[in-house]
């Protein structure tokens, strides 16, 4: 079986993890790239052990997990300590992804990542699907998703790829400004579309 692979993004509170579940449940294979990022500075794993070096022991939390908090605060506003541990990580977070998504046994298969225009996970698929939303609606979810303020999530929006650079990749576009049964509805139309796919062209 050919299995391509369809890559969903949209900037946070969006709901491209809903829309991604929901392909899941109608049995596509679904990799998410939030976690692979977490699995590759696991205890034991090789980064971490280079992080903690450049870094220190500080970055460590007491059951030998890395406090990935306080690590993102560290490099915030630190242009080039960010760009250090994007070049440790992403080949490694790469790989990772790389080795879930050959995984699938579905007819194509679903990369989930709120950075894939920004982290070159883009070359990854074949196809892209962009879920978006009104501003203030992702706003909202957020807020009530995370129970976090509201300056928190707009700090986190800017800090990710302008609406226009995703949307200027999308081959589909999910407006998700409706209900979610009537996104559930969204989902199933587009599985339909795909599953005539080949390869992932029309
Ligand atoms: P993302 O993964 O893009 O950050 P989520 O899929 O987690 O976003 O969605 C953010 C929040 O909004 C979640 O709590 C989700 O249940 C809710 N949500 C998403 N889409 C809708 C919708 N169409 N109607 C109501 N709530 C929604």
């Amino acid at each position: 079986m050919s299995t391509w692979v369809l890559g969903i993004t949209g900037g946070i509170g969006s709901g491209k993890s809903t829309v991604a579940r929901r392909f899941a449940e109608l049995g596509i294979h679904r990799v998410d790239a939030d976690q692979a990022a977490r699995w590759v500075v696991e205890p034991g794993r090789p980064a971490l052990q280079r992080i903690v070096e450049r870094f220190g022991t500080h970055l460590l939390q007491d059951n030998g997990q890395l406090d990935r908090a306080a690590l993102r605060q560290l490099i915030f506003a630190d242009p080039p300590q960010r760009q250090w541990l994007e070049q440790l990580l992403h080949p490694l977070i790469a790989a990772e992804i790389s080795q879930a998504l050959a995984k699938a046994q579905s007819p194509y298969a679903i990369l989930e990542s709120p950075l894939l225009v920004e982290s070159g996970q883009l070359r990854m698929t074949q196809r892209l699907l962009v879920v978006d939303s009104p501003e203030a609606l992702q706003i909202e979810r957020t807020m009530q998703r995370d129970g976090a303020a509201r300056e928190q999530v707009q700090a986190i929006m800017a800090a990710q790829a302008a609406r226009e650079e995703r949307l200027r990749h999308a081959h589909e576009v999910i407006c998700n400004d409706r209900d979610l049964s009537w996104l559930d509805q969204q989902v199933r139309q587009l599985h339909a579309f795909y599953l005539n796919l080949r390869g992932g062209q029309t």
